[in-house]
């Protein structure tokens, strides 16, 4: 099938040939003519899949006709992280470049008054994050009764992220009288439940098995002493053709010590994760895409959905808490056509972790060794080991094997009763500090509105004290939100999670 035969205008296949794109992929191939029908859409399909053009490509016809108010939407992307709607962002542009729709992205980490000119321009197309789109709303700068296009992407992973009770208050407020394109990777059935309320009879559109893992993505695991992990990721960096890889942790401050443990070995080794400055965060993706750092060690948060061309490698320093994550990790090689690959490197109490994995991709993942690292075996639940490894990899000649990938598998696989319960895990990081919500302007400094929602004057959430704030807007993740894995030593309130309700956090007498 041709690009020309979905039905988009000459101006964005002109955009799209320039792009050197000739011919669709599936999701764009059944999501284009269903959108440009103006139907609804519950897509299921991972990253990597051509998704965003599917949904950018017919956006940009069907807003080619009208014009945006002031601070009044046509469209509106959620996204979960801030990359990712930079990159939605980044898409309009290319395709849109023939257009003259006017485009406002609502990020954590950038100023306020930079979005709010852009709102008050009159946005066509508005790309955001939850947490900060509910930051213009309640300061009154944005009004969501004209949003014709809804697009919620990556539902799965905003359900992850603990967005959902944002996005279900935003989708309150937007006229029920609208367009809207669902689109996650998995299809869990909280995700489902809520397509089904925000969506009205969609079409569904479904490119892969939900969570499948890539078959262009040769992949590796090995169990190794937790303390060897640094060595043994060493050790398959060297021993690999890397062009460019990112090394995925579980905990923001293990990106940090990994970081500076591969630079101190000579690595050309970069650090992404969820607590860095928006503008460090784009700094570090920028010389990453352009090849000045060759490794970027990375927590899930940050790298999620990132498009990085031809990447060869990614390696799970640990092995991820959701099997899902893992899907999404790996699938940051492998993209477009490519042949990539990925190594995990589990310690041997994460084998109800590797497990979950396996059965949620269907697939044993293959057991490599790495050169010069003992391989072990996954742990009982008893904590004793089932079966030790041979020694250190390649230890049987007593020299360093130059092939890890290439091994058959060394250990049989854990017992499924043998596997450590989860809850046995030690416990993940907590919650970290947000980042701090970037300050209000004085409202004297922002240009009149109109026209303005009625509400209430609010009191400057800055000016409350501490007991007062309440605690599910203050606590909330993403200006920038956190990753859950993404967490500090401060246990989370029991039972409530987010949501301890405001009356619980007035002071007492
Ligand atoms: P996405 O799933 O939207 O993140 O896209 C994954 C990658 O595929 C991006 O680098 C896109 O630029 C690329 N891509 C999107 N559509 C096509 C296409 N029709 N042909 C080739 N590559 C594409």
């Amino acid at each position: 099938m041709s690009f020309e035969s979905l039905g988009l205008s000459a101006p964005v296949l002109q955009a799209v040939a320039e792009k050197g794109y000739t011919t669709p992929t599936l999701i764009q191939e059944k999501a284009i003519p269903i959108c440009l029908m103006g139907r609804d859409v519950l897509g299921c399909a991972q990253t990597g899949t051509g998704k965003t053009a599917s949904f950018v490509l017919p956006m940009i016809d069907i807003l080619s006709e009208g014009r945006a108010k002031a601070r009044m939407p046509r469209s509106l992307i959620l996204e979960p992280t801030r990359e990712l709607a930079a990159q939605v962002a980044e898409n309009f542009e290319i395709y849109g470049k023939y257009h003259k729709l006017n485009m406002a992205l609502l990020i954590g980490g950038v100023s306020f008054p930079d979005q709010e000119r852009a709102l008050e321009r009159g946005a066509d197309v508005l790309i955001a994050t939850p947490g900060r789109l509910l930051d213009h709303f309640e300061r009154g700068g944005i009004l969501l009764n004209d949003v014709k296009i809804l697009v919620i992407d990556e539902a799965d992973r905003m359900l992850d992220m603990g967005f959902i009770p944002d996005v279900e208050r935003i989708v309150a407020t937007l006229p029920p009288l609208r367009q809207t394109l669902f689109f996650s990777a998995t299809m869990p059935p909280e995700i489902k439940r809520l397509a089904d309320r925000f969506l009205s009879n969609p079409k569904e559109v479904t490119v892969a098995p939900p969570a499948s893992a890539s078959k262009n993505i040769v992949q590796g695991l090995a169990v190794v002493p937790e303390e060897d992990k640094r060595e043994a990721l060493r050790a398959l960096i060297k021993e690999q053709d890397i062009k460019n890889a990112i090394v995925f942790c579980n905990r923001k401050k293990d990106v940090a010590i990994l970081q500076g443990s591969l630079k101190k070995h000579g690595f050309n080794a970069g650090a992404l994760h969820g607590d860095m400055s928006q503008p460090a965060r784009m700094e570090t993706l920028e010389k990453f895409k352009q090849g000045e750092i060759q490794i970027l060690v990375a927590s899930d948060v940050a790298a999620r959905g990132l498009d990085i061309v031809a990447m060869s490698h990614v390696f799970n320093f640990d092995v991820p808490f959701s099997p899902e994550d893992y899907v999404h990790r790996i699938g940051r090689t492998g993209r477009a056509g490519n042949t990539g690959h990925s190594f995990t490197l589990a310690s041997p109490d994460e084998g109800g972790l590797v497990e979950a994995i396996e059965k949620l991709i269907g697939t044993e993942i293959p057991r490599v060794e790495v050169p010069g690292i003992e391989t072990v075996a996954f742990e009982a639940s008893d904590g004793r080991r089932r079966g030790r490894g041979r020694g250190r990899g390649g230890s049987s000649s007593s020299s360093r094997s130059r092939s890890s990938s290439s091994r058959p598998p060394r250990e049989p696989r854990p017992e499924a009763e043998a596997r450590p319960e989860r809850e046995a895990r030690p416990e993940r990081e907590a919650r970290p500090e947000r980042e701090a919500r970037a300050p209000r302007e004085p409202r004297a400094e922002r240009p009149p509105r109109q026209p303005r929602p009625e509400r209430e004057p609010r009191p400057e959430r800055e000016a409350r004290p501490p007991r007062e704030r309440r605690p599910e807007r203050s606590d909330r993740a993403d200006r920038p939100r956190q990753d859950r894995r993404e967490r500090d030593d401060t246990p989370a309130p029991m039972g409530l999670g987010d949501h301890v309700p405001a009356f619980l956090a007035r002071p007492t007498r």
